[in-house]
């Protein structure tokens, strides 16, 4: 994929600008944690951003980066340097600071568009990133998101996309006849047997997207 050569590059102009940019003593665990997010677009995304403005930034180094929310395929992630704490707006093709935590932001309405009433309900639920779960960076096969509807790990699939899996027989649920065999119909005529397959596959237990399933991907599309 062109995308992992891409990224590749990019690693190595994080790597310059930590060498050149953060203090000798934090520079260690700056390339520490490139390395554990070096298949992670979005992450690498996140790195490039901070440390390409780092004169402004106190030579520090990341120490932590968390997931907060996202809203499709934009991620709102917290970064967090020994002594401040910053928020980010990232995608796989770029990311956007937002500010530091706490602070008046340029942009508040950005806070509505991921569900929060404003700013200042945003810093009250958030005051500090330290209960944030860790942001889990993809491995190397993988990819953050479904090929064919873009829903991210954990998510459902859009339904009818061809990488999701059937809970009844395993196979690929646009393909295999459980939904036909389930609702005891020969085709899906209408939004209601539409609605309907959506309640019974939650009931029997909808198998969110997960990496595992992205190389089956090829095969999906095969006829
Ligand atoms: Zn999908
Ligand atoms: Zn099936």
């Amino acid at each position: 994929m062109q995308l992992s050569e891409k990224t590749e590059e990019v690693v190595k102009e994080i790597e310059l600008f930590i060498q050149y940019g953060v203090q000798g003593h934090e520079q260690h665990g700056a390339i520490a944690l490139l390395q554990r997010y070096k298949n992670d677009a979005i992450a690498l995304q996140l790195m490039k951003s901070f440390y390409t403005s780092l004169p402004e930034i106190h030579e520090e180094a990341i120490g932590r980066i968390v997931f907060i929310n996202k809203k499709d395929d934009i991620f709102l992630l917290g970064l967090s340097t020994t002594r401040h704490a910053y928020l980010y707006l990232a995608t796989e093709q770029k990311a956007l600071l937002l500010g530091e935590n706490g602070q008046e932001f340029s942009e508040p309405e950005i806070f509505t568009l991921f569900g929060y009433l404003d700013a200042q309900d945003f810093f009250e639920k958030y005051p500090t990133f330290i209960s944030c779960e860790e942001y889990k960076p993809v491995s190397a096969s993988g990819s953050r998101f479904c090929p064919a509807c873009m829903a991210a790990v954990g998510e459902y699939h859009l339904l009818g996309c061809p990488v999701e899996i059937c809970p009844w027989c395993d196979g690929q649920l646009s393909r295999c006849g459980c939904r036909f065999e389930q609702l005891g119909v020969d085709v899906l005529e209408d939004e209601e047997d539409l609605e309907e397959l959506e309640r019974i596959l939650e009931e029997k237990g909808r198998i969110p997207y997960s990496e595992e399933q992205y190389p089956s991907y090829p095969s999906a599309m095969d006829e």
